[in-house]
């Protein structure tokens, strides 16, 4: 069915298997697809469950307490990013986070992990088990309004100390102090040109309001991060998260049509 002929334009995740002519509930959705989509029998929506797919539901029955439909079309998308990018985001006041998290899902981010490091506000990382469940929902309502199928992982909360770079993954830290280290898009473009085909996959770790200490990235640097850059000016740390994933994306062809 053509991008015109798909006649649903609300999405929504749901974390269970999806099947051409199979019912399903939408109990969970009633209030909402009654009381604010004001949406009625007949009508359709569109689910995602992160396999690659949207599938068109058919509204058969709906009351501001009980939905159902039935699965009547899917179609392949290819919305969801395939260069894995890990976001590293040493953590910030609340609603530049959540901010951040918002945009690194709508750019293409693969995978955020909260970081603890010497000058983040919010402290322990044990402190902020408390905001998984709201940041995922975020991932969630953002994987939605920008088409993606499967939303971002979240990954607990880390000591800066803990962080390490995964095996096989290549590692920038935007580091403002980098005199002499390569603007992010060069770095990264030199990832790519000597990986070829086997282009791996990347991560990025951007400090908080106060900046990464010279120890914290004397030590990333010592597990294998590279600084870069991200030009002669101080950005705000949630600017240059969103800046550092742009280019990253950008150079991986994930904002090309
Ligand atoms: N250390 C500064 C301070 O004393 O206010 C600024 C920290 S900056 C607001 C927050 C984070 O954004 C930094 O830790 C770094 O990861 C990133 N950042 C900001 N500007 C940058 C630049 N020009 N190059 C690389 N990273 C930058």
């Amino acid at each position: 069915m053509t991008h015109e002929a798909w006649p649903a334009r609300h999405r929504f995740f749901v974390e269970t298997p999806l099947r051409v002519g199979a019912a399903c509930s939408l109990d969970a959705l009633a209030h909402q697809l009654t009381a604010v989509l004001r949406l009625a029998p007949g009508d359709a929506v569109t689910f995602v469950n992160g396999d690659g797919c949207e599938y068109l539901v058919s509204v058969t029955t709906l009351t501001p307490r009980h939905a159902a439909g039935e699965i009547i079309a899917v179609r392949s998308t290819h919305t969801d990013p395939r260069r894995h990018l890990t976001l590293y985001q040493c953590t910030l006041k609340q609603d530049k986070f959540e901010w951040v998290l918002q945009k690194g899902t709508e750019l293409g981010v693969s995978r955020f992990v909260p970081v603890v490091s010497a000058r983040s506000i919010v402290r322990p990382a044990a402190a902020l088990r408390s905001k998984h469940t709201r940041w995922l929902a975020i991932l969630r309502e953002a994987t939605e309004q920008c088409g993606r199928t499967r939303p971002p992982e979240l990954a607990a909360a880390v000591e800066l100390d803990a962080v390490t770079v995964p095996a096989g993954v290549h590692g920038f830290v935007a580091w403002e102090g980098a005199e002499s280290a390569p603007g992010v898009d060069d770095a990264v473009a030199a990832v790519l040109r000597a990986a070829g085909e086997e282009a791996p996959p990347l991560a990025l770790l951007v400090g908080p309001e106060g900046g990464l200490t010279d120890d914290e990235v004397r030590t990333l640097v010592a597990q294998g991060w590279q600084t870069v850059t991200l030009g002669r000016r101080i950005l705000r740390a949630e600017t240059a998260a969103v800046a550092g994933i742009a280019v990253l994306m950008a150079r991986s062809g994930e904002l090309d049509a």
